[in-house]
């Protein structure tokens, strides 16, 4: 997240930088990235977007970025399914599916058995 304090500074104003260039329109082009930080002595400073980092110079904002491009795309460890090719976890997730089917099918017939013998157990009860 963006500063809130530089050295201790409270932020009392955090904006989009103006990028001194304007669009095909002629509309000034803004870097929500880069924000703008007014402090609460008066000074300006800049910030990143993502993360806590500032500084006195704009132009610094902008390379530090990239540090973020990593997080975008975040790293999976898939243990033992790393291994596997496309077609062959595809094929797994459809086995799943098929005991997954077959549980569920399964369990109606244990479910339907439980009445049954409870059904029995009662009956048996008055005969002894
Ligand atoms: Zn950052």
């Amino acid at each position: 997240m963006t500063a809130t304090t530089v050295n201790g500074v409270r932020v009392v104003d955090d904006r989009p930088t103006n990028a001194q260039m304007r669009d095909r329109a002629g509309n000034p082009i803004l870097w929500q990235q880069t924000r703008t930080l007014v402090l609460a002595d008066g000074r300006t400073v800049y910030g990143c977007a993502h993360c806590d980092y500032t500084s006195n110079n704009v132009r610094s904002i902008r390379p530090h970025l990239n540090r973020h491009r990593a997080d975008a795309a975040p790293r999976v460890d898939l243990g033992e399914l790393g291994g596997l090719t496309l077609a062959e976890a595809v094929a797994r997730l459809a086995e799943h599916d098929r005991v997954a089917g077959e549980r569920a099918e399964w369990k109606q017939r244990a479910l339907a058995a439980e009445r049954a013998l409870s059904t029995l157990r009662a009956a048996l009860r008055g005969v002894t």
